[in-house]
C-alpha cells in the first residue's frame, strides 16, 4: 500500500505543477494541446505537417519529448518553429516540471498554439496533467483497431483522436469504423480526425479545427 501513497504524492506534486503551467498558458492567451502516441504513430510527421499548413496564421512553438536524442526537435526546427527539447533519458512520460523548465527556453507571448509531444507510450502519459487544454491521441491504422479498448485510459482522457496513415488502409486488416467504434466505446466525446501525412488527406480539417481552438482562446 506504501506504493500507492507514494504515486499518489507524486501526482499530486505533478498536478499543483501542471496547474501553474496551465496559469501560465492563459495569460498567454494560447492553445495548448499535449500529444500522446505509441512509438512510430507519426506525432512528428503530423507536427510537421501542422506547422507548414498553419503557417502565417497561427504562431506555433514546440516542446519535445523523447527518451533519447534531439533528432524530433531537430526535424520541428527545420520547419522554422521555436522549438525546445526534454531528452528525458529512459524516462517514459512527460511530468508537469520538465515542461515548466522547458518553457523558459520559449516566448510565451508569441506563441498562439503551443504543442507539447509526449514521450512514445499509451500508458502513463495518461496520468500526468502538464497544464495542457487537450489531450490529443494519435493512432495509426498500422496498430490495429482494438487499440482503444487495450489502452483505455489514454482514449479516455484525450480529447481528440487523430487517426493517421489512412492511406494504408487498403494494405491493412484494420477496420477503421470498428477503430473508431472501440474509441467511442471508451470515451463518446472524443473528437475524430482522420488523416494522411504522406498524401495530406484530412489536414485541412485537423488544421481548421487548430485555428479555431486558437481563435477561441484568443477572442
Ligand atoms: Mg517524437
Ligand atoms: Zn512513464
Amino acid at each position: 500500500m506504501s506504493v500507492i501513497t507514494i504515486e499518489r504524492k507524486v501526482l499530486e506534486k505533478n498536478d499543483a505543477i501542471a496547474a501553474r503551467n496551465r496559469q501560465l498558458f492563459a495569460e498567454a492567451r494560447l492553445f495548448a494541446v499535449n500529444v500522446v502516441s505509441s512509438p512510430g504513430a507519426g506525432k512528428t510527421s503530423l507536427l510537421e505537417q501542422t506547422i507548414h499548413r498553419l503557417k502565417g496564421r497561427v504562431r506555433v512553438s514546440v516542446v519535445e519529448g523523447d527518451v533519447q536524442t534531439d533528432l524530433d526537435a531537430q526535424r520541428v526546427a527545420s520547419y522554422g518553429a521555436p522549438v525546445v527539447q526534454i531528452v528525458t533519458n529512459g524516462g517514459c512520460h512527460l511530468e508537469a516540471p520538465l515542461v515548466r523548465d522547458a518553457l523558459g527556453s520559449l516566448d510565451l507571448a508569441q506563441t498562439d498554439l503551443l504543442v507539447i509531444e509526449n514521450v512514445g507510450n499509451l500508458v502513463c502519459p495518461a496520468n500526468y496533467d502538464l497544464g495542457e487544454a487537450m489531450k490529443v491521441v494519435v493512432l495509426s491504422t498500422t496498430e490495429g483497431d482494438d487499440k482503444p479498448l487495450k489502452y483505455p485510459a489514454m482514449f479516455r482522457n484525450a480529447s481528440v483522436l487523430v487517426v493517421n496513415k489512412i492511406d494504408l488502409l487498403p494494405y491493412l486488416p484494420c477496420d477503421i469504423g470498428a477503430l473508431i467504434r472501440n474509441a467511442h466505446q471508451i470515451n463518446p466525446a472524443l473528437r475524430v480526425f482522420q488523416v494522411s501525412c504522406t498524401t495530406g488527406a484530412g489536414l485541412d480539417d485537423w488544421c481548421s479545427w487548430l485555428a479555431a481552438q486558437v481563435a477561441a482562446v484568443r477572442a
